[in-house]
């Protein structure tokens, strides 16, 4: 076992150079992977701190890299660096991708984003690193390793969607930011967070699922004590394109006037969805009397009771009878 994780960490470490190398020392690299990223507008500063590369076309380049530096056949496969053909065959497997190494809590790297260049539809957008010993997906935030002393600092933890989301902000002086490939968040994420905030801000774009898969988190992270607030970006955009296209300054300005806190934001939309109907607007009354029990820690007292008078106000009804409401789910719970 022990043996396992060190091979595939000795793996993604000889592939992350290999990919760099790829893409910064190769004309095919450049033409094709490094012109993409630039036209995006990304600076070769922050390819380098994120450490970017390109996995070329070529069936299996990196695959007899690897094979020629004595790195064992058998376990290749569980990297998802390499894929495993027909008669025992190896080739590569994320071929024409830009990659994005992910890295552990130490700074190794534990698996890889790849993403097609440009609109291609050869295959699914990214393909990421299938579940082994050390890629764990449910563990895993893109950036953490970058931000933590960023997040640290702010006393706040931005969370995006995506790589390019991570890559971007950074870029435009953001450093406090991590992604969760667009999935909700679990508790062993939330746990990490924990760390070094309790104060979570997640930035999604305005569609549907992203905030539904936000939303689904909420629960967990209020269990765990996190202050969440929510930032929705508009247009059919992300923080990547929209800090590409306002710019850093206007982009700054919105996030602070747009912050809202995640609670009353889910109390908003539930009672718009439930206009007049009076069982609908019940049912709302007890949703958000079971999300607010989730607020549970001794510490946490005066914020639950903060909540309750701003969502009675809101529901217009009385304050006292939300938090017997409450206290049923509290007790219901144990
Ligand atoms: P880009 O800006 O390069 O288009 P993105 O991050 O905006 O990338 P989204 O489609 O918004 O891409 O997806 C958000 C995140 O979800 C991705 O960064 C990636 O982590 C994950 N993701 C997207 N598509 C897939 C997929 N097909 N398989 C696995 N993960 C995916
Ligand atoms: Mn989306
Ligand atoms: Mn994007
Ligand atoms: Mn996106």
């Amino acid at each position: 076992q022990q043996l396992t994780s060190e091979s595939l960490y000795a793996i993604n470490h000889f592939a992350q150079k290999f990919f760099s190398q790829q893409l910064l020392e190769t004309d095919e690299g450049r033409n094709i992977a490094l012109s993409y990223l630039k036209e995006r507008g990304f600076r070769e500063d922050i390819i380098h701190k994120f450490q970017i590369g390109y996995n070329p076309e070529a069936r299996d380049t990196l695959t007899k890299a690897l094979l020629a530096n004595q790195f064992n056949r058998e376990i290749l496969p569980k990297t998802g660096l390499v894929a495993l053909r027909n008669n025992d065959e190896l080739v590569d497997n994320y071929r024409n991708r830009i990659i994005f190494p992910i890295h552990g809590n130490t700074g190794k790297i534990i698996g890889f984003g790849a993403r097609v260049i440009g609109k291609s539809d050869r295959g699914p957008k990214y393909i990421n690193t299938p579940e082994n010993e050390i890629y764990v997906k449910s563990r895993i935030l893109y950036g953490a390793y970058q931000a933590r002393m960023a997040i640290d600092k702010a006393d706040e933890c931005l969370l995006v969607e995506g790589y390019t989301d991570v890559v971007s902000l950074h870029q435009a002086g953001i450093e406090n930011v991590v992604a969760s490939g667009g999935t909700s968040l679990t508790t062993d994420q939330i746990r990490l967070i924990k760390k070094y905030t309790s104060n979570l801000t997640i930035i999604y774009d305005g569609d549907n699922a992203g905030v539904k898969a936000a939303l689904r988190g909420l629960d967990m992270a209020l269990e765990e004590g996190l202050n969440v607030r929510l930032v929705l970006i508009p247009d059919n955009e992300d923080p990547d394109s929209y800090v590409n296209k306002v710019g850093v300054s206007a982009f700054n300005e919105f996030v602070a006037k747009s912050k809202k806190d995640f609670i009353l934001f889910q109390l908003e939309v539930m009672l718009k969805e439930a206009g007049n109907d009076v069982s609908r607007k019940s049912a709302v009354v007890n949703q958000i009397a079971e999300t607010l029990s989730k607020i549970n820690k001794a510490e946490d007292f005066t914020r639950q009771q903060d909540y309750i008078r701003q969502c009675a106000g809101l529901l217009r009804i009385d304050e006292a009878g939300l938090t017997n409401l409450v206290n049923k789910y509290k007790r219901d719970k144990i």
